[in-house]
């Protein structure tokens, strides 16, 4: 069987960075599971479709029909570059929202699959041991403060020159955990088989060694 790593967690929990690393270290592909939401987001709202569960069906069928491309870390909407669009705050609420629909959801499942290539993937989401890859056989939850995630957020928005406060910030992303831990379909929450990680106090570099180690033990 092709190997899957699985990193879940909530939102700015570290392990888009952590998942990117191990990736590379391992020599693996790497699913950001949070872009395709987030592109769907950016999608509807340029087709002028507002992000209302009664247009999931219209949102559901305009993203099968979207070309999307990964190329290293860009990401390509019909052949645009979209990366800085839907990393601001409004677009990962935005991804939050059509993230809540089971018909989104559903429409991003065998897409979300076909990443899983020889040699092995890593796999960054909410739902990547919960849902898409249940058979895997390492699921990382990880986790950090909601005041270690909002600074980390801060200082990655300000060494970008993106204006933030912390506050917001904080609050923006206790609603975000909110809204996917409560919806109905794919709540947030770890596989009963996941292992628990708490990096607030981890360097990156620490928090690789722990989950190697699980990794190959
Ligand atoms: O990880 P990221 O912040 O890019 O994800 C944006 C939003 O997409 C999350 O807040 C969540 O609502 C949704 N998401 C999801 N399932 C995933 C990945 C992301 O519901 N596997």
């Amino acid at each position: 069987a092709i190997p899957v790593l699985c990193m879940d967690g909530p939102t700015a929990s570290g392990k888009g960075t952590l998942a990117a690393v191990l990736a590379e270290q391992l020599g693996y592909h790497f699913l950001d599971s949070g872009s395709l939401y987030r592109i769907t987001g950016l999608a509807a709202t340029r087709a002028g479709i507002s992000l209302d569960v009664a247009n999931q069906q219209r949102i559901a069928d305009l993203l099968r029909g979207l070309p999307i491309r990964f190329e290293g870390s860009h990401i390509l909407l019909d052949g645009e570059d979209v990366s800085d669009a839907i990393r601001t705050e409004e677009a990962g609420m935005n991804a939050s929202r059509v993230s809540a629909f089971p018909m989104v959801r559903e429409a991003l499942v065998d897409f979300q699959r076909s990443f899983r290539k020889l040699p092995g993937l890593v796999a960054d989401g909410r739902d990547m041991g919960t849902i898409i890859f249940p058979k895997a056989p390492l699921k990382v939850f990880l986790t950090a403060s909601a005041a270690c995630r909002a600074e980390r957020r801060y200082k990655q928005l300000i060494s970008k020159g993106i204006p933030a406060t912390l506050d917001s910030l904080r609050a923006d992303l206790e609603a975000r955990d909110a809204r996917d831990t409560s919806r109905s379909v794919a709540p947030l929450k770890p596989a009963v088989d996941a292992k628990l990680l708490d990096n607030s106090d981890l360097t990156v570099q620490a928090s690789v060694e722990i989950v190697l180690d699980w990794w190959q033990g």
